[in-house]
């Protein structure tokens, strides 16, 4: 029987798909999309929290007391939960409020104590989800605080895992890498090994309006941050784990192109991926012309099932100032007379 030993054994190897339909306006560059959503946990964090977990096992730093404790935007923590219930560990993730419900929900399934926090508050305030986290792994007896921002760890994952693949998958035949940065981990692991591999390969980066990062690479300065509605992506302090060096270009992108993309790639594809991926997408959309002829992978972080409360939801889009496409515009008319009949 080929059967695993662990769910977690299930992690990577995740498939490439040449997109069809939703095409760059001017030239002829080919879009593929890495659908990281097919990872067991829902998303691209299991790679750095399978990678984590070998590392400190090798180490010898985990034992059956040991209490897993996170900040994370909700997809490191699904992947911690994931793994602490395969292990048999407690684990406790801090969450900021602007998350969505169903990502609370799936790490709660998995037995996980879940802290929200509050978005609208510096990196080191207190009641941060930053601060929360260390507060209580420092509190905790047993505590291991992977610390995804600060962890070398991270982006070391990518360098070992995602990218090795991509450059397998792909046959050497990558010219441009794009994706968002949380922690910057994705970016700077399959960045730094695709330049190795090819330094003529560009590594393009997606940040949402309201993160710092844009502003920083460009004009070497912080702008003010503003909250935005994409989950996962973009910060309002500069995180250690993204190392600069290896992106050339990063691109800003608005709430609505990062949703619209998301809707199109499930409606026009069949890609059932989340926000941040409609982000990493608009971006590739973007900067598509400037490589006529080349192939542009694009990673897909997480699925759209943490987020059908949310920018799946035409209800939601329109409460939330969103616009729809003609077609999405005219199924909110069916519903609201579907409601009123
Ligand atoms: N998209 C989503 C939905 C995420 O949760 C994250 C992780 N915060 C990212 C993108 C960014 O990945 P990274 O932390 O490796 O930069």
């Amino acid at each position: 029987m080929k059967a695993l030993t662990s769910v977690l054994e299930a992690v990577g190897n995740t498939p490439i798909v040449h997109l069809q339909k939703v095409l760059p306006a001017t030239g002829n560059a080919a879009l593929f999309a890495k659908l990281e959503y097919m990872n067991p946990g829902g998303s691209i964090k299991d790679r750095m929290v399978k990678y984590l977990l070998e590392n400190m096992d090798a180490a010898g730093v985990l034992n059956n007391r040991s209490v897993l404790v996170e900040n994370s935007s909700g997809n490191t923590g699904a992947a911690l939960s994931m793994a602490a219930a395969a292990r048999g560990l407690r684990c406790i993730v801090t969450i900021p409020d602007k998350m969505s419900g169903e990502k609370i929900a799936r790490m709660r399934a998995f037995g996980t104590e879940v802290v929200v926090a509050p978005t609208a508050v510096e990196a080191d305030d207190p009641r941060s989800y930053y601060s929360r986290a260390r507060d209580i792994a420092e509190q905790t007896p047993d505590s291991i605080y992977p610390d995804q921002y600060n962890n070398p760890l991270n982006a070391q994952a990518h360098y070992c895992t995602t990218g090795p693949e991509l450059w397998e998958q792909t046959e050497g035949h990558i010219d441009v890498l794009v994706c968002g940065m949380g922690t910057g981990g994705t970016i700077t692991g399959v960045g730094r090994y695709l330049k190795e591999k090819n330094p003529a390969i560009q590594v393009i980066g997606a940040d949402p309006i309201g993160s710092v990062f844009h502003d920083y690479f460009h004009f070497g300065k912080m702008s003010p941050a503003s909250v935005y509605k994409v989950e996962g992506i973009g910060e309002d302090y500069l995180v250690k784990a993204i190392d600069f060096d290896v992106i050339d270009d990063i691109v800003q992108v608005t709430d609505a192109e990062s949703f619209e993309t998301a809707r199109r790639l499930v409606r026009e594809e069949g890609i059932f991926c989340g926000g941040s991926s409609g982000s990493a997408m608009s971006a590739a959309l973007r900067v598509a012309h400037r490589y006529p002829g080349k192939n542009i992978v694009v990673i897909l972080p997480d699925s759209g099932n943490m987020y059908l409360s949310k920018f799946m939801d035409d209800q939601w889009m329109v409460a939330n100032g969103f616009s729809l496409h003609e077609a999405e515009r005219a199924s909110v008319r069916k519903d609201a007379q579907a409601v009123t009949a």
